[in-house]
């Protein structure tokens, strides 16, 4: 059933940054956080800390996360991949929350992370643990989860399974990741409710990509199925660059703007987020791929 109400976490800061070949300065970044907390959000993915050879725009974590703003209400998300990344992470203070992701196959998790995707899953769980014994919550996505680049289809038998052993280790929700951006609708409103099944009453967070054109579309069937949270990228920057081809997150406006007129409450100031959009534009230096923020005010 749909919810009146969503999250949205901001991850224009990580997943909207990580492939852009342009070196954004840590103080923009600050800048972004700060202008996402004044349009609304309350969730929002920093940074990652993972090997800074392999993802340089996100080379200096640490600095980012002490220069993080002192908000009690907001809760900063800090990506790890492995019991090194978390143990970074866990030693700053500001960052609320460990995303861990595991992966539905093993082509894919060599490439993005180095793992097969049993021990995708096992370095996940070990996170998830980590976190709770440092009193801070975790959560776990499952990347690629509608689709590999390298194997093609995932039977969703496979995805529910590993939604399932997920779940069993406490994190505060599953996540269900279109990295690529090949899911449809139709499938996402299946894979949905298949997992909200098999995780009882764990919150299922959605995370597409908009590759194919089919990001908002795939947003709006995966709340109709009752997922709680939606990830979503200021302006819809973003990439991943372990997986040929893939395009930016959903933009956080269009996602904002096809919610609210669809009597679905995100919390966002849709005008704010539209003024932060023009401002990343002017540092990006370049036009982003959303299309509220360059349309005309509806309704006026
Ligand atoms: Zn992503």
């Amino acid at each position: 059933m749909k919810r009146n109400s969503i999250e949205i976490v901001e991850v224009g800061p990580r997943d909207g940054l990580q492939n852009e070949s342009l070196a954004v300065a840590t103080a923009d970044k600050l800048a972004l956080i700060e202008r996402a907390i004044a349009y609304g959000a309350r969730r929002i993915e920093v940074t990652s800390f993972v090997n800074p050879k392999k993802v340089p725009q996100l080379a200096d974590a640490e600095d980012l996360a002490l220069g993080l703003p002192d908000r009690d209400d907001v809760t900063y998300i800090g990506l790890v991949l492995n019991r090194r990344g978390a143990e970074r992470a866990l030693a700053m203070g500001r960052i609320d929350e460990l995303g861990a992701v595991c992966v539905t196959s093993d082509s894919f998790g060599i490439r993005n992370q180095g793992q097969s995707a049993d021990d995708s899953l096992a370095a996940a769980i070990d996170i998830v643990a980590l976190a709770k014994s440092a009193g801070r919550s975790s959560q776990i996505t499952i990347a690629t989860a509608f689709g590999c680049p390298f194997e093609g289809e995932i039977a969703l038998t496979r995805v529910v399974e590993i939604a399932k052993r997920a779940a069993d280790a406490g994190p505060r929700e599953i996540a269900l990741a279109d990295t690529i951006g090949v899911g449809v609708p139709s499938q996402v409103a299946e894979t949905v409710g298949r997992v909200r099944e098999a995780v009882g009453d764990l919150p299922v967070r959605v995370h597409f990509h908009n590759t194919r054109n089919t990001g908002l579309a795939n947003v709006w069937a995966a709340v109709a199925e009752g997922a709680a949270t939606v990830d979503a990228s200021l302006g819809g920057l973003g990439g991943c660059p372990f997986a040929p081809g893939a395009a930016g997150n959903v933009p956080t406006e269009d996602v904002v703007y096809m919610l609210e007129r669809g009597g679905v409450a995100t919390r966002l100031d849709l005008s704010a987020v539209i003024d932060a959009a023009s401002w990343l534009t002017g540092v990006m230096g370049r036009p982003l791929p959303a299309m509220v923020s360059k349309a005309p005010i509806f309704p006026g």
